[in-house]
């Protein structure tokens, strides 16, 4: 079975861990990854820094 990270990296704004659960759209930019997620803490929308 493939490992699949809980979390999709930390909020800019408060550095509080993100997961999965809050993750809203995952799309592709210029090849590289791109996600938005909501903040569990500070409940902005943010885009995660990668771990
Ligand atoms: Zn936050």
């Amino acid at each position: 079975m493939a490992y699949e990270p809980k979390t999709v990296g930390r909020c800019p704004n408060c550095d509080e861990v993100i997961t999965r659960d809050w993750l809203l759209i995952e799309y592709e930019s210029d090849g590289r990854p791109a996600r938005f997620a909501e903040c569990p803490d500070c409940r902005n929308v943010v885009h995660p820094s990668a771990e």
